[in-house]
């Protein structure tokens, strides 16, 4: 039974603020009863996509990766890794030299905005520009050797083999012309060659599954890979049995890593019972309305946005920093712009435990808020506290889905992603509300799976090309 919430500091300065703040706050609480409708309800759209009646109309698309073999260890290879879909693009030369020793230089390139959302052409010479400069650096440019490539790609793909991607739908904020629809390995590779690099991709994987990978790497109850960063999305190891969308071999393992993309649950409507109106306005003005709702309530690209649409809500409604107008009536506070309060600040406030406030003070006073009361630093931490709690308890739901389906006795989730790393609480508020929802014959463990999403792709790529790479010995379950 999980501890009862504790109330204290919520005991403001000025006692009659309590009802009122909680009135607002009161549509982001989450019933235990609700959490059990929505686990039920993904469940269904997972059973949906999996289905090849649905899956063309399915919400969740659960895709199948056709990454079936674990590692284990002992694999032996250099390849190269692309990282594109988070915060940054990062370019990898990973050694993996067996004994599950890893060896790892990286560097890390920005992705300009007008990049983002140009030429999908563009976008790909931008990237074979990036490997390029990187290869120079690492001298391993003209040596005669042609290097695999492990390229993440953390966006909605259909695939039709390791090697052969087509992007379904851009999220969280990358919108290119003329990718859609199409093979994202041949657009990469075709800026590769017109470059005149001497590397092949050989496999294009999602960062849940580079997630899960490297952490299998390790410990081999890895069954789930999550992703909590800029968006959020899921994998598990599925048996072929119950992917009816299967349409590769049934030769052994049977199994086959599914890319859930769980952050579309919730775009056909099934959300809304739990839907704010702040989601509805962070929905409304981010570039892919109507699209990636469980997403936009979860991760970090949308939440502090969330908290500040909260936060104007309580100025508007005169609860808060009220000691702040100037003579016209006016806050000069970015709070009144779009992204003006970044998801950093949230875990930046959720540090602050007793009743100093002195991370929520700099912040405040960061956004131009200086010389915040108690109460503005009481109230604002709390709307935090209940944002984050909320994105923490959907995201356990689903986990809760996938850990109960899997149903052994010791499953590891391999985790990433700037929201779970950075956050003070996240992963403590998940597993509380994961206790409550997860069969208890099983143990279930959440383990940071540093790097996930580059090693993991050198380690797809390994396993997929034998010639290359030694091959490794297949690890099944
Ligand atoms: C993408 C997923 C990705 C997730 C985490 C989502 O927006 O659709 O493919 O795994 O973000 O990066
Ligand atoms: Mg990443």
């Amino acid at each position: 039974v999980a501890a009862p919430e504790k109330h204290q500091l919520r005991h403001y300065r000025h006692p009659e603020l309590n009802d009122q703040i909680e009135k607002v706050l009161d549509s982001l609480k989450i019933t235990d009863d609700q959490l059990e409708q929505i686990m039920h309800l993904l469940e269904e759209e997972m059973n949906a996509g999996l289905s090849p009646l649905t899956h063309h109309q399915a919400i969740v698309k659960m895709f199948p990766t056709y990454v079936r073999n674990i590692p284990n260890g002992t694999e032996i290879g250099q390849v190269l890794a692309l990282d594109l879909g988070g915060t940054n693009f990062r370019v990898l030369l990973i050694d993996l030299r067996g004994n599950s020793r890893i060896e790892l230089t990286s560097k890390i390139f920005l992705i300009p905005q007008s990049v983002m959302i140009g030429d999908g052409k563009r976008l790909f010479r931008h990237l074979a520009e990036c490997l390029h400069e990187f290869m120079q650096k690492e001298r391993i440019l003209n040596t005669g050797v042609c290097y695999p490539i492990g390229f993440t790609f953390s966006f909605p793909c259909q695939q039709e083999g390791l090697a052969s991607a087509r992007l379904t739908a851009w999220t969280k904020g990358f919108d290119c012309s003329g990718v859609v629809n199409e093979d994202v390995v041949k657009l990469l590779q075709d800026a590769i060659d017109e470059k005149r690099i001497n590397a092949k991709c050989v496999a294009l994987i999602n960062d849940t599954v580079g997630t899960l990978m490297a952490c299998a790497y390790k410990d081999p109850s890895t069954a789930i890979g999550l992703i909590l960063g800029t968006g959020t999305n899921a994998c598990y190891i599925e048996n072929l049995d119950k992917v009816g969308t299967w349409k590769g071999d049934y030769n052994e393992p049977k199994q086959v890593i599914i890319n859930m993309e769980w952050g579309a649950f919730g775009d056909n409507g099934r959300l809304n019972l739990i839907r704010t109106k702040y989601d509805e306005e962070v929905d409304l003005s981010s570039m892919n309305p109507g699209k990636q709702i469980f997403e936009k309530m979860i991760s970090g690209m949308y939440m502090g946005e969330i908290v500040r649409l909260i936060i104007l809500d309580l100025l508007q409604q005169e609860l808060l920093f009220l000691g702040h107008r100037d003579t016209y009536g006016d806050y000069k506070t970015p709070l009144y712009n779009r992204g003006g309060f970044y998801t950093k600040f949230v875990s930046t406030v959720e540090i602050d435990e007793g009743i100093q406030f002195s991370n929520t003070r700099r912040v405040l006073e960061d956004i131009g808020i200086r010389n915040p009361t108690y109460d503005d630093c009481a109230i604002v931490r709390h709307i935090c506290r209940q944002v984050s709690k909320r994105a923490a308890k959907l995201a356990a739901a689903g986990l809760a889905v996938l850990i109960n389906r899997i149903g052994k006795s010791n499953i590891t989730v391999g985790v990433d992603g700037s929201l779970y790393r950075y956050h003070p609480r996240f992963k403590h508020n998940m597993e509380r509300c994961m206790e409550t929802l997860i069969n208890k014959s099983i143990q279930f463990k959440l383990t940071l799976s540093d790097d996930g999403s580059g090693k993991g792709a050198a380690m797809v790529a390994c396993l997929a090309d034998d010639s290359l790479c030694k091959k490794s010995v297949v690890h099944n379950e």
